[in-house]
């Protein structure tokens, strides 16, 4: 009978079996999930229907959009299915098997510029392509940046959004009072004055200086200094010697990007015609 019972605890009701835990985030654990019929595999989102109490519906709706949204760009992680039990959503989707962004410049200190530059269009793209359709992401960041495959060339994807408008406050108390960092969230977020498209921008600038230098520029000692430095938009291109590689023409789309007042911020459009992304080749050759 136990050996039963386990065996329901991991079946997602019926279709599929989950395996490892691929990660787990601000609100929910995402795990591999093999479906049965097929063998073919999937990472499946769960999470905890206590999050969104009293807003299921909401989330009933964000989830349409999110399947519609998700299977219409190359770039977007596709949202094949989605179940519900009493306590959890379950939410499958296709399974990147690469990693994140995240550990990706963890492990090579930082990009080179062109192969960042190629990177930032690539998501700048499909965060256009989000805005067009009506949605803000307000989550960007290499933990949510996952490579399709192990390889170095594989396509980047943008996983995790569509729901953080429904589980918005909670997240934010969470971010805020109990795990993480706040250094990738606008300065109109914690001023409460607004938290629209222009939040991915600014979430696009802070990426951008990351994959230049290796680490993010409002990283201070403690939450509340991020948080002022973040609201004075006060950050470096420093130390110097992190930064000797790279060039005017980055730097000025960090600015650009990191621009504080959200209505003086460039759309996803305007960004992608900087110079720094209008002026790459379509098909980028990686120095011997
Ligand atoms: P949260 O909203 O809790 O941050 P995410 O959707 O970001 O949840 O997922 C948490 C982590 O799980 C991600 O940072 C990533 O490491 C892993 N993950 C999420 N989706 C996938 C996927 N489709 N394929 C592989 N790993 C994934
Ligand atoms: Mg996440």
């Amino acid at each position: 009978v136990d050996n039963r019972m386990t065996g329901t605890a991991t079946t997602v009701p019926c279709q599929y079996r989950t395996g490892k835990t691929l990660g787990s985030g601000t609100y929910a654990i995402v795990k591999e999930a093999v479906h049965i019929k097929t063998g073919k595999y999937y990472a499946c989102k769960v999470i905890n229907k206590k999050l969104m109490q009293g807003r299921e519906y909401m989330v009933r709706n964000e989830i349409a959009v999110l399947k519609k949204v998700s299977s219409g760009h190359p770039n977007i992680v596709t949202l094949r299915d989605y179940f519900e039990t009493a306590h959890n959503l379950y939410l499958v989707f296709d399974l990147c098997t690469g990693g994140e962004l995240f550990d990706r410049i963890c492990a090579k200190g930082s990009y080179f510029e062109q192969d960042a530059a190629q990177l930032v269009r690539t998501v700048m793209r499909a965060v256009k392509y989000i805005h067009d359709c009506g949605i803000v992401h307000r989550d960007l960041k290499p933990e949510n940046l996952l490579f399709r495959t192990p390889a170095e060339e594989a396509d980047i994807m943008i996983a995790d959004f569509g729901l953080s408008r429904v589980m918005e406050e909670e997240k934010l108390q969470l971010l805020t009072e109990i795990c993480g960092t706040p250094g990738y969230m606008a300065p109109e977020i914690f001023k409460k004055t607004g938290h629209s498209k222009p939040v991915d921008i600014w979430a696009m600038g802070v990426i951008t200086y990351f994959l230049l230098c290796g680490y993010t520029p409002f990283d201070r000692d403690t939450q509340q200094e991020e948080m002022e430095a973040i609201i004075a938009g006060d950050y470096k291109f420093e130390p110097a010697e992190y930064w000797a590689n790279v060039s005017e023409t980055a730097k000025e789309f960090v600015r650009y990007c990191l621009t504080i007042d959200p209505n003086e911020r460039p759309t996803a459009e305007q960004a992608l015609q900087h110079r720094w992304l209008a002026d790459l080749g379509e098909h980028f050759v990686p120095d011997p």
